[in-house]
């Protein structure tokens, strides 16, 4: 297993829309297994591919160390419900956060590791780690969920220049 380099904005993989992923080969097994030992180094809850420079839909969720990690290729967020508001942090905007809205409750599909599709209703910590990785594969960074002031409160720890 490898550490990889984790890309931090504005790294221009960030901001792309990742490609789909049609089979699991053996480069994606490994990748997935960088990924868990990068997310555990990192002490992070989440990770997507193209945050360590591989721009397919997939991303691994571990809200609690002692939980195992959730791995997910190709998640599309089929519903929610309920609102909450929470701050947020991310591994490639180091020492930023903001307060992001969010479904507090999705059902998502998606495929796992043994290339079977699978269906889970989430909420709470969970549905929000869920949905912020999903935003990655997109190219959404947090800060693209919130409001002009509130970027502008944070402009102090990012450069302004590169978030407003
Ligand atoms: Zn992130």
């Amino acid at each position: 297993m490898a550490i990889l380099e984790i890309k931090k904005y504005p790294s221009s993989i960030l901001r792309k829309r990742a490609k789909k992923i049609s089979a699991i080969t053996d480069e994606i097994l490994k990748l997935t297994q960088d990924m868990i030992e990068t997310l555990k180094v990192a002490g992070g809850v989440g990770l997507a591919a193209p945050q360590i420079g591989s721009s397919i839909r997939l991303c691994i969720i571990k809200p609690y160390e002692e939980d195992a990690t959730l791995v997910l290729l190709n998640p599309k967020i089929k519903s929610g419900k309920g609102k909450a508001r929470m701050e947020e942090g991310c591994l490639s905007l180091p020492g930023a956060t903001f307060n992001v809205n969010r479904y507090d409750e999705i059902i998502v599909n998606a495929m796992n590791m043994e290339g079977k599709m699978v269906e889970l209703k989430v909420k709470e910590l969970l549905s929000r780690i869920i949905q912020h990785e999903v935003d990655h594969l997109n190219g959404v960074l947090i800060f693209d969920r919130v409001n002009l002031l509130e970027r502008l409160k944070k402009a102090r720890t990012l450069s302004p220049k590169s978030i407003l």
